[in-house]
């Protein structure tokens, strides 16, 4: 089955299918990684001339696309399914690369395209989920709109782009502009390529490429790179208190979360940051009062929040949570790589996917299939092998953090967790990440690990709470 599917409801269908048949999202489509389906509205028509437009009532220049003909196309692909249902129009919301990321977490989209004056209103109030825009300019048709944000959405489900990182390291992602890029040869018509990228030097190829998209954000984009300095100046002072703060700052330089509320008293910083993919709050108060005003800014739609205060915990307690898991923060600081002792450790695929899930899925922290199955898509799930068979497993979770480390009971002894975490420590340094997990509470076995490695514990202890779903209606 593919990762997502997208029927698209227009008059003009052989548009959509020529579109999306060519390059990376054709390709993609041929693996099955996605599919589409171009519906004719103008084949749910009842008017025996196939007409599917009429004059609008009340008087005005143009045509409108009927209720009805749109309504038995929607209803002969969603049957009496409730799919999310996008409306491209210009009197959307404006799509932007955050609404990209959040539908391409949806398995299923329909896209319905306007043409003529646009769609009778009832039909839409009827079936429509969402209204989204391209940008403040009228075109005659949903379809390019359409295929604009299919592309946009496409391209971050896992494994339609060869290496994931390339979504990550784009525009958009981290309120910053790409930095310039440069291809062979390294002189062209007497222009050199910068030698900082041929150094081989990948810190400092990092730290120019960042420099640059600062530049160039704050040059073209003045509102964005706004946006980006109040970020940077709230991560500088959360890094002074890293061990406790560490998921935090992380979470906020990978662009995974936003600044709901930040109040900052004399380095004493509260703040409650959301994660908006993924739902889920991070909030640190400095105090109980500045708990309580951070606790009203938390998003109606929160399923998970991470605390790392007693009383914040009891506060949200009281706001209808429940605990899932005490934890202790655990922080690399070093910036050398560590030593691997076992030399079979590689990128897990998916034909490890039954083997990974056994192991960590049933009965550990309530890790989902799902969740697994995307991890190993990303290509964020590393095994240990022995003789050509998986023996340990460990991964980096969707908002950055070390986990799911599990070696087979048989193999236990032997130094294999310390290898599978000193590699997954060796990766996020490459990467310029800072390497830190959660170790449940009372999991002395893992603790002793982490000071073995040279993990800092955060003094804090966190804790992990759910919004119960009785009271999220
Ligand atoms: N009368 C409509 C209005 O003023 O809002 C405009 C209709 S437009 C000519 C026809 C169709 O093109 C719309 O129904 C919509 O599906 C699509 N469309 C036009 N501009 C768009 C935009 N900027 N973003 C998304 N869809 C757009």
């Amino acid at each position: 089955m593919s990762e997502i599917s997208f029927h698209i409801l227009t008059l003009f269908p052989e548009m959509i299918s020529g579109g999306l048949r060519c390059g990376v999202i054709g390709r993609a489509a041929l693996k099955g990684i996605l599919s589409f389906d171009a519906v004719n509205i103008r084949d749910y028509t009842s008017d025996k001339h196939g007409k599917v437009d009429d004059y609008p009532y009340g008087g005005g220049a143009g045509m409108l696309i009927q209720a009805q003909p749109v309504y038995d196309a929607y209803r002969a692909v969603a049957g009496g399914r409730k799919i999310r249902t996008i409306y491209v129009t210009p009197q959307g919301t404006p799509f932007t690369q955050q609404k990209a990321r959040e539908l391409a977490a949806e398995k299923e989209l329909v896209f319905l395209c306007g043409h003529y004056e646009g769609i009778d209103e009832r039909v839409l109030e009827e079936i429509v989920t969402d209204n989204i825009s391209i940008g403040d300019y009228v075109l005659t048709g949903g379809e390019l709109p359409a295929m604009v944000m299919i592309d946009a959405i496409a391209r971050l489900v896992p494994g339609v782009l060869g290496n994931h990182s390339s979504a990550e390291e784009e525009s958009f992602h981290n309120d910053l502009l790409e930095y310039p890029q440069y291809s062979r040869p390294e002189e062209w018509q007497g222009k050199k390529v910068p030698e900082v990228l041929l150094s081989g030097d990948h810190r400092k190829v990092a730290a120019w490429r960042l420099q640059q998209a600062e530049t160039r954000t704050a040059l073209r984009r003045p509102d964005l790179y706004e946006k980006y300095s109040q970020k940077q100046c709230l991560i500088r002072l959360m890094a002074q208190d890293k061990r406790n703060k560490i998921h935090m700052t992380e979470s906020l330089a990978r662009g995974y979360a936003e600044i709901l509320y930040s109040d900052i008293r004399e380095k004493e910083v509260s703040a409650l940051l959301y994660d908006r993919d993924r739902q889920t709050v991070l909030a640190s108060a400095a105090d109980e009062a500045s708990g309580r005003e951070l606790a009203d800014y938390l998003p109606e739609d929160t399923k998970l929040a991470v605390v790392s205060e007693p009383f914040m915990k009891e506060l949200l307690e009281k706001r209808h949570y429940r605990v899932l898991g005490v934890y202790s923060q655990v922080l690399y600081t070093g910036r050398e790589s560590l030593s691997v002792k076992h030399k079979d450790i590689r990128q897990l695929s998916m034909e490890h996917y039954v083997w990974v899930c056994r192991r960590c899925c049933d009965g550990y922290g309530g890790i989902r299939r799902e969740y697994i199955r995307k991890r190993i898509m990303e290509g964020d799930m590393y095994g240990a092998f022995v003789q050509e068979q998986p023996a340990g497993v460990i991964g980096f979770h969707e908002e950055g953090s070390l986990g799911m480390l599990f070696v087979e009971e048989s193999f236990r002894g032997q130094g294999l967790g310390a290898s599978l975490e000193s590699y997954a420590v060796n990766r996020m340094l490459e990467k310029g990440r800072v390497p830190y997990g959660y170790v449940e509470k009372g999991n002395l076995i893992s603790e002793k690990l982490q000071e073995k490695l040279g993990f800092y514990k955060a003094e804090k202890t966190f804790w992990r709470l759910e919004k119960m779903l009785a009271n999220r209606c």
